[in-house]
């Protein structure tokens, strides 16, 4: 770059210069050990830059399954890279727009520079690069020098622009009057200004005629054949269309994905990134065949969003079904139906201390009678079935309060919520009535009948309380086993 030049840019007022939020963007941008926060509260300080990272955070480029409501959601959903690399475009775009009398040129370069940006998004997916804001800032800033010469020089290069047939002229007219082209005044600048050194490369390479090797400068040099296409007349839409081609095989590597394609994309995702950066930017006539592609993309793109977003709203009722089936199972004994010992000393353990020292609770610990011998003489399968059948039965006598569970082989534990000993008594008393009249399985067309014995002890009784949940369910097996010594079938109650 010839000297005076620099001179020259370095000594004009008009130079562009990065607005402070951009500075103090570009100083987390180099520092390894920035965290989200920073940035947001750097963000935070310019009401209008958090706006459109909000709003391009809830764009459908997004796909945000739920709207964003705050910078922070928004950042959090964006990722640190992602949000440093948008809000540097915006408040360096924001800062340096409109700040000269060439308001027309400069109005076209950023609508170039915008569609470059989306270009280069698109260029990125195709081609797997990945680091799509990245891509964006790229695409966006590769002009810079361009806008740098006009801020600084105004009419001076406005003329040349104005005086340049294509592109290849332009950069020949101006490498004839700066001795650099815009690219190069361009990194020169990004060094400057301290953009990261991905970004000054772009630049710098952004109008080379060689092909860069690294497939995310690649993909901002095919962006900017793309965006030259989109923004030149018609009359050189041929030309361009070949050179636009060219870069995109290039960049993308096979022939499958034609330019159209891209360009319908492009032209999908515009009315959302033009809002975004706040420029207007219309198909050009020339492309309007791609206009109907568009629609369709646009149209698939939607039918494809709903589609998941349904998916994902069954995914989760589906999770969470499946989640209360899975903690619903895991309380349940599998081959009674009824709780199993696990819950069942949860349970007993909440109702113990919500009964506190006021109302009753009462336990029953029942064990089945010489089950041993139903087992062999009917077999395994009989004695499950009179398992099933008897604590469905119970289930079935006890009101919503109480609770049956499995407690262990052939035991089972019953909890009656605010019922006293005499109350309780009754319940036992019917139970073993109906044990005994039920038959809890048929074997060749005869009855197979059980009985139980139980030990039953209540808290908060006539015959007093009881420290703990453990000292009850104790008392309660100490009766028990008095009742099996007592003869069976029958229930013993804790005696004050
Ligand atoms: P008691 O009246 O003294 O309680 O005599 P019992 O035969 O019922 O007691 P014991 O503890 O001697 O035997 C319990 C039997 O219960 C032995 C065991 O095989 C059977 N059992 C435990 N769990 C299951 C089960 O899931 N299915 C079947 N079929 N039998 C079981
Ligand atoms: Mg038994
Ligand atoms: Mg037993």
């Amino acid at each position: 770059m010839r000297k005076e030049l620099e001179t020259t840019l370095l000594h004009c007022r008009n130079l562009p210069s990065p607005p402070g939020v951009a500075l103090q963007i570009i100083a987390l941008a180099q520092d390894p050990n920035t965290t989200l926060a920073e940035v947001a509260e750097a963000i935070s300080t310019d009401p209008a830059l958090s706006a459109r990272l909000l709003r391009i955070a809830n764009s459908p480029l997004y796909a945000a399954r739920r709207r964003v409501g705050t910078l922070s959601q928004a950042m959090g959903m964006l990722g640190l890279n992602a949000a440093l690399s948008l809000a540097l475009g915006f408040s360096l775009m924001h800062g340096l727009r409109g700040r000269n009398g060439t308001a027309e040129l400069q109005e076209h370069i950023w609508k170039h520079s915008v569609l470059a940006a989306l270009a280069a998004r698109v260029l990125g997916q195709r081609a797997g690069v990945g680091r799509p804001e990245m891509l964006m800032l790229a695409g966006l800033l590769q002009d810079i020098g361009r806008l740098a010469l006009l801020q600084a020089l105004s009419e001076g290069y406005a003329a040349i622009c104005a005086k340049a047939r294509d592109h290849d002229s332009l950069l020949a007219m101006e490498c004839a009057a700066y001795d650099a082209d815009h690219a190069e005044i361009g990194a020169w600048l990004a060094q400057r200004w301290g953009l990261p050194d991905y970004l000054t490369d772009a630049i710098a390479n952004s109008e080379s005629d060689v092909q860069a090797d690294d497939g995310f400068q690649c993909c901002v040099q095919a962006a900017s054949a793309i965006a030259d296409l989109w923004m030149e007349p018609a009359s050189t839409a041929e030309a361009l269309r070949e050179r636009a081609q060219s870069r995109l095989t290039d960049c993308i590597g096979s022939d499958t994905d034609t330019l159209d394609d891209v360009l319908a994309e492009i032209a999908a995702a515009l009315p959302e990134i033009s809002a975004a950066y706040e420029v207007r930017i219309e198909h050009p006539s020339h492309l309007q065949g791609i206009t109907d592609q568009a629609r369709e993309v646009l149209i698939l793109r939607n039918l494809r969003q709903i589609q998941e977003m349904a998916q994902s709203r069954n995914d989760t009722h589906a999770i969470e079904e499946r989640m209360r089936q899975l903690t619903e199972q895991s309380r349940r004994d599998p081959l009674t139906g009824v709780f199993n010992r696990l819950h069942m000393e949860e349970a007993l353990e909440r109702d113990f201390r919500s009964a506190g020292q006021t109302h009753p609770l009462t336990i029953a610990l029942i064990d089945l009678d010489d089950f041993k011998q139903v087992n062999d003489r009917y077999g395994h399968l009989v004695g499950d079935q009179v398992l099933r059948q008897f604590a469905q039965s119970v289930q079935r006598t006890l009101r919503s309060s109480d609770l049956i569970a499995r407690y262990g082989g052939e035991e089972f534990l019953l909890v009656l919520n605010y019922s006293d000993e005499d109350a309780s008594a009754l319940v036992l008393q019917r139970l073993l009535e109906d044990v005994a009249q039920l038959p809890m399985a048929v074997v060749e067309a005869q009855p197979v009948h059980v009985t139980f014995s139980a030990g039953m002890a209540t808290h908060n009784g006539a015959a007093g309380s009881f420290d703990s949940a453990h000292d009850l369910l104790k008392a309660a097996d100490d009766l028990l086993y008095a009742a099996k010594r007592q003869g069976r079938n029958r229930v013993h109650q804790h005696q004050p």
